[in-house]
This record gives C-alpha cells, structure tokens and sequence, in this order.
C-alpha cells in the first residue's frame, strides 16, 4: 500500500499505527532475510510512538525506514561500516527526523547502504549483502539500496535517502521505486552522516509520485542548524500534482542518449517520453555540452570532500578505536585502517590527493571550474525548457558481483545521475517500465526528469503524469 492509501485507512478507522507495524515486523521476518535490506529495527521503541501516534498530524502514525547514516536519537548509525558498528549510538535526531517525528511519523528500521554512501550497489557495505527483490541475484543498486529494496519489498511504506551523486535515484530505477533527490539547500542536512558536504542531500524512497510529495512537504524548509539550507518557501507540493504536462516544455539532452545504452532502457525511456508527449508536452532536443566531464569533475570533488570528512573518524571521540595504541599516530593509523573498507580508503587517499600542495590546482580547482560549466550547462538549458529528461542509468541492475567489480566501470555508470549534484537542481527517478536484460527477463527501468533548482513542485507534477499514462 502508498503512504497516502495507509493514512486514509488509519483515518477511516480501518487500521492503526500498531497493527501496521505489527505488519511490516511480519514482513520483515518473512522475506528480508532473503532481501537484506534491514540492519536492524527496534520494534518496541517504535510500538511505544505508535501508542502516541496523533492521527490528525499528516504522517500521523506511519513508520518510515530511514537510511543508516542519518541519527536517529538512541538508534545505531553504522553507516554501513565498521567504524560506528560495534558501539555508536545516535545522541541526536537529524533535523529531517524532528521534522517526520513532528508531522507524525515514526522512524523504523535502519536501512543498509554502501560505506558512507559511497558506491552504487550496496555491495560496498561492510555488514550486509543487501539483494534486489526483483532478482535475488542482483544489486539493488546504491547507496540507498536497503531502502530502495525495502519499499520495493513490500517490507516499508517509505523511506529515506542521501543523493550525493545519484544514491536515491540509482537505487531507486533498479528497484522500481520513486527516488527524489530535492535540490541543494532545500531539505536540511543536519544529522546526516557527511559525505561530500557540496552535494549531499537527504531525500524520500516511496512507491508513487504523492507519496514523495508528502514527505518532501514535511522535510523541506529552512534549518538554523544548517547553514546550506536555504530560507525560500516551501510551496504546497500536493495541490498541483494532477494539473498534468500540457504545454510544458521537456528537454531531451543529446549527451543522455549516446551510446552505451542498454536497448531495453532507450525503449522504455523514449515510450515515457512518447506518453508524456501524448498528454501534451512539448519535446524538444537540447544539449547539455559539458555532461562528458560529469563522472571526472565528481570523481575529484566527491573524493576532496570525503576526505577531510571522514577525518573525524580518528578513534578518539566515537567509533571504532584500535586497541593498545603505541601513541597517537598509531590510534589514528590503526583505527582508520581496522575501521574503513577499500572503498572508503580509495575515497580518502584520491581525496587527499587531489588536494595535496603542488596537485590542488592540477586537479581540485579545476573540478571546481568544470562544475561551473555544468552548472551553467542547466542553467541555459532551463532558460527554453521547463524540465529535462533522461535515462537514471545505462544499464538496468548488474549481477551481485563483489570485489570482482572494476571501481572505474562502477564509477563510470554513475554518468546520468552525478551532474544533478554537482549543479544543485533537483531530480527524481520514477519507475517506467520493465526489460529483458543480461538473462533476466524483467527488471526495472527508471526515467529521470531534473528540474530547476527549488524546482520541486514542478518535478512532482510531471512525475505524477508519468503515473498516469497508462
Ligand atoms: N555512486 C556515487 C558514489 O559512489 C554516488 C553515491 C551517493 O550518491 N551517495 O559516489
């Protein structure tokens, strides 16, 4: 069932707060040990909010999954690492939990994700093999993959995310869910555990367009607690859904439709594109022309800002601290090198490369001045279009494949999401199909519609048209 179905039950007096919790824990027995999308979940805790659940507020009395790197007061927060697995407890909630908590909500489950959300399959998650619940075989994508997989499970109503180069979105087209990442500013990041601190947003994982417009509508708005976050109005997101795309403008960008493109992907893609032309958008080709320098300008960005990050996690103040330390250097070296996984440990050290003395300028200030381009890229393009779309990835999910997966292949299939993030607009994936595909005879597609910075309300609104196609 959506979020928006559940609340008119539970205002109908055909359900309660419990009884759906009492579901999703049954769930969650029956089929995520298969899945494995949860690290853990605390049904007691959750059962005591759902007793005080205010049914009037308007996520009165729905739990909702939250990716497990953002705090929840007094629940793990491991991150998907090592380093905060044995004994970190969050002594806080992230500003987006005060914001569900007071529109009602309660926060249940821990949601697996790559180290730090860092990767693109769940795989890099130091804890847990996290499995695409459309084919057991396969990655649900990532880093939000336990939540994606989880929605589309059937195992949680709606979830949180963090999109720092496509985490939502990614995730979200494997495992044929709705994934919006909001633009930079629009939803507060306090709480969320940082990767990169220019790109990193926190965002809903649901089953249909209204219900991410519901949470986006509690979860956005201006934070003292964080700096980023923008004072703008938060517009009604819910009350133009339905108003539909005609006479809007849809840009296709060449550069999103090149080769490398799974045929089954196109397909579904350019037949989203067709239904949203049938209902009256206008479709016009545009160009995007720096897109080439996406994957590079990230891959340099990303990494920088992990890098200091991450320097927190030193084995002093929480987190996993390495025993008998010889002095000082030796805590930190010891601690780091037992706490982080590979990629993790890739991050910092490109990080700290490409910001040491003699390779900053090389490097780092010129991943700053391509980011402009791109930035200006979208920025000229929304001067004649009203939104863009596109393909979420090349390819539908790959098979589970561990370490043997090339780092630099991986990054490269990050190519349609990482511009987004590093323009600051908003994004959404939504579910257009299913294909064929390396074996596998359906697995999701996700089409992509970006839309300009603060451009929420519109995104929603063709999104939710995308529904109604059929
Ligand atoms: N796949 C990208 C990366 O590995 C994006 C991850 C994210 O959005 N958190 O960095």
């Amino acid at each position: 069932m959506t979020l928006s179905s559940l609340r008119q039950q539970l205002l109908a007096g055909q359900t309660t707060p419990a009884a759906i919790l009492s579901g999703l824990a049954g769930a969650i027995a029956a089929r995520d040990g298969r899945t494995g999308a949860y690290l853990s979940h605390d049904l007691e805790s959750a059962m005591a909010e759902a007793a005080q659940a205010d049914l009037s507020l308007p996520l009165g009395g729905i739990p909702i999954a939250i990716k497990d790197n953002i705090n929840v007061l007094g629940q793990p927060c491991t991150c998907g690492s090592r380093f905060l697995a044995e004994n970190y407890r969050s002594p806080y909630d992230a500003t987006v939990i005060r914001k569900l908590r007071a529109a009602g909500a309660i926060p249940f489950g821990r949601m697996n994700l790559d180290e730090f959300a860092m990767g693109s399959s769940t795989e890099n998650s130091a804890l847990q093999t996290t499995r695409n619940p459309h084919d057991f075989e396969r990655i649900p994508g990532g880093s939000s993959g336990g939540s994606a997989a989880a929605v589309a499970d059937f195992t949680a109503i709606a979830a949180l995310g963090s999109d720092t180069g496509g985490s939502i979105r990614q995730p979200a087209s494997h495992c044929g869910v709705v994934g919006l990442k909001p633009s930079y500013g629009r939803v507060s990041r306090y709480g969320l555990v940082a990767f990169a601190s220019s790109l990193d947003q926190i965002g809903p994982l649901t089953r249909s367009v209204e219900d991410a417009a519901r949470l986006l509508q509690v979860m956005a708005g201006p934070d003292p607690l964080d700096s980023t976050s923008l004072e703008a109005a938060v517009p009604d997101y819910l009350s133009g859904l339905n108003d539909g795309v005609k006479g809007l403008r849809l840009g296709l960008p060449k550069e999103y439709f090149g080769e490398g493109i799974a045929p089954g992907v196109r397909r579904q893609v350019e037949a989203a594109v067709q239904a949203l032309a049938a209902q009256g958008a206008e479709v016009v080709d545009i160009s995007l022309p720096h897109t080439q320098y996406a994957v590079a300008t990230y891959y340099v960005i990303a990494p920088a800002e992990a890098s200091s990050n991450l320097s927190r996690f030193d084995g002093v103040r929480y987190g996993h601290r390495a025993a008998n330390p010889t002095d000082i250097p030796d805590l930190y070296q010891r601690s780091r090198e037992e706490g982080f996984g590979p990629e993790v440990k890739r991050r910092i050290l490109l990080g700290t490369y490409v910001l040491s003395s003699g390779y900053y300028d090389a490097y780092y200030s010129r991943a700053q001045k391509v980011r402009s381009l791109i930035r200006r890229d979208f920025e000229t393009a929304f001067t004649h279009v009203d939104a863009i779309l596109s393909p979420v990835t090349p390819s539908p999910a790959r098979k589970l494949g561990g370490s043997a997966i090339d780092p630099l292949e991986e990054y490269l299939s990050d190519i349609f999401t990482l511009a987004p993030n590093l323009a600051g607009i908003c994004a959404i994936s939504v579910p257009c199909g299913l294909t064929a595909f390396d074996g596998a005879a359906a697995l999701p597609v996700g089409l992509q519609i970006l839309g300009p910075h603060l451009g929420e309300a519109l995104l929603l609104r063709i999104a939710r048209a995308t529904e109604v196609q059929g």
